[in-house]
């Protein structure tokens, strides 16, 4: 980035936070007490957009689909959970301190260690000598119960997703669900982030709206259909089928969760993937992008979406001794009619895998797998072959992971509006107008009667308010000239504006009785709506 163009993204992103600041969207959390590094709240104008995005997220990923349903978690779980997850012994982020500032940092945050794939993510540091980087566990310790000791340490979720698959069962056997579907949650999460910065965009508590799919392993769907269906460039995706393997489905979410960015004002222009390269990935999962968007202050992940196999749910059967599975009784009827040939030419490719994956985790750590670790696996891919034929199978998942927060910051970023316009007079004066889809909008309607002086004028447009407040946001305001009040609202991103005037009340104009002038926020554009038509008129422009 040049100096300048990373000179006015600064003063961009200064003008976007002194805006949320001053009209009630993000305050600091505890700000008058100095603040707390990491934390945030949200005034009355950020938690209408926060519950705007909240719903368009939850009516998109669950009501609006029938093969997903939704669970609500506490934030404190069972301390085994991250156990068994790898949270407690590997969710860290490698630390370095600045022998000469004391400034602690993330060691791939730091100019020269940083990700090539992510070099927005260095930051200036003074230059003197750095630690060794060592590992800081971001998971917030707490104690359940009156006794602060070892055995009842519990954490504060660093996602939301690991309810997902501890409910796993509960949900299977109380939901008239089959694979494939999907559990969505959205919740609070939090993160003992080492250098929390760019405003909300890294923050050590955040929400979180993460789904869990869960698809039949490949293995399931060719002895069902045959046929596994691959992805391929230009492969028709729109509608899921019954033959689709993992690769199809994480292809599917991606181009679901960028329909869902659009759908609320997020171009394609706004947005860009980063796919994870081999060395990136996580040594279980299979694929992972990242959607970006484009920040001023760089183009950072929004949403992860990583194809996990059947990892999270193997691990939860293993430490509680019970397989976390589902039974296919359609893979049960069609793995009956497999020859015994068939089935072991199947074995036998899968127990070579077995002993090509232990021997590869092996060497990550620079070393040979025992004889004992590729028996071990060996036997315990035979299991699973056996459970299979018999229609038995742990669910592979695919997740799309996206932060609430970070995307009320990047609708916020991407509405952000600032145009030259002269006033009656001919003065220049900059237009600053946050231009939300109407969709995620905090405020929908601002009602203005022209003047606060005429009670007809006044009565009307309390009358308009009370007819439109049950289903549209609305902000009644009557004080300042009708210019000023529209701008105002124009600042907070309001779509439409109602005015009531002499017209309404059938002065001037007997054939405007009963029409009120409707004034659309961007263009500016006004039009002349009946009273009887206003509702279904602003509704149908909520979409
Ligand atoms: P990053 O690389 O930015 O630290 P991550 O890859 O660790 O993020 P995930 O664990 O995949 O993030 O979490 C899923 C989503 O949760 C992210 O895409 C992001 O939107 C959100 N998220 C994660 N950490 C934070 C945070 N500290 N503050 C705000 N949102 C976050």
């Amino acid at each position: 980035m040049s100096q300048a163009k990373d000179h006015n993204n600064t003063a961009l992103m200064e003008k976007i936070v002194s805006l949320c600041k001053r009209r009630g969207i993000i305050f600091q959390s505890s700000e008058i007490y100095g603040g707390l590094n990491g934390f945030w709240d949200y005034g009355p104008l950020g938690a209408e957009l926060k519950r705007n995005l909240r719903d368009a997220w939850w009516r998109t990923m669950t009501r609006e689909r029938e093969d997903v349903v939704g669970l609500d978690a506490t934030i404190i779980m069972h301390p085994s959970i991250w156990k068994a997850s790898g949270h407690v012994d590997t969710f860290c982020d490698m630390m370095v301190d600045c022998k000469t500032c004391k400034g602690r940092f993330r060691a791939d945050h730091i100019g020269g260690i940083s990700c090539p794939q992510k070099p927005s993510k260095c930051v200036a540091d003074c230059a003197g000598e750095k630690t060794e980087p060592r590992p800081f566990n971001l998971m917030f310790q707490t104690y359940v119960g009156p006794i602060i000791s070892e055995e009842n340490v519990a954490y504060l979720r660093p996602e939301t997703a690991q309810a997902i698959f501890a409910q796993y069962k509960n949900v299977l056997d109380s939901s008239r669900v089959k694979v494939p579907f999907g559990i969505c949650q959205i919740g609070k999460a939090f993160r003992n982030e080492i250098t929390p910065r760019n405003y909300t965009f890294r923050s050590r508590e955040f929400e979180q709206m993460e789904l869990e799919f869960f698809i039949k392993p490949d293995e399931a769907i060719e002895i069902i259909h045959g046929v596994v269906a691959q992805w391929s460039e230009g492969a028709d995706i729109s509608e899921p089928r019954a033959n689709w393997g993992w690769e199809m489905w994480h292809r599917y979410w991606v181009e679901e969760r960028t329909r869902f960015y659009e759908s609320i004002g997020l171009t394609r222009d706004h947005l860009d993937y980063h796919w994870q390269t081999p060395d990136e990935l996580a040594h279980y999962a299979r694929a992972c992008v990242d959607i970006l968007f484009k920040f001023p202050f760089g183009t950072e992940e929004l949403e992860g979406i990583a194809a996990r196999g059947d990892f999270d749910l193997s691990q939860h059967s293993d430490f509680v001794g019970k397989y976390q599975d589902f039974f296919d009784e359609e893979l049960k009827a069609a793995a009956a009619k497999l020859t015994d040939e068939e089935k072991q030419v199947l074995m036998t490719k899968k127990l070579a895998e077995a002993e090509e994956k232990t021997r590869k985790l092996a060497a990550k750590d620079q070393r040979e797998a025992s004889e004992d670790e590729i028996t071990g696996a060996k036997a315990k891919m035979q299991t699973w072959c056996e459970r299979l034929f018999k229609g038995f199978y742990i669910p592979h998942v695919i997740e799309p992971s996206a932060g609430l927060d970070r995307l009320a910051l990047a609708i916020l970023c991407a509405a952000f509006q600032e145009e030259e316009k002269e006033d009656i007079n001919g003065k220049k004066e900059m237009r600053t107008y946050l231009r939300f889809h109407p969709r995620v909008a905090p405020t929908k309607i601002g009602i203005y009667p022209l003047l606060k002086n005429k009670p007809e004028l006044v009565a009307k447009a309390r009358e308009v308010y009370r007819m439109l407040k049950s289903d549209l946001n609305c902000f009644y305001d009557e004080t300042a000239a009708i210019g000023r009040r529209y701008a105002r609202q124009d600042e907070v991103g309001t779509p439409f504006g109602v005015t009531i005037d002499f017209e309404t009340l059938g002065e001037n104009a007997p054939e405007l009785l009963d029409t009120v002038t409707v004034r659309e926020r961007d263009s500016g554009a006004q039009s002349r709506v009946p009273l009887s038509e206003l509702r279904a008129f602003l509704l149908a422009r909520m979409q």
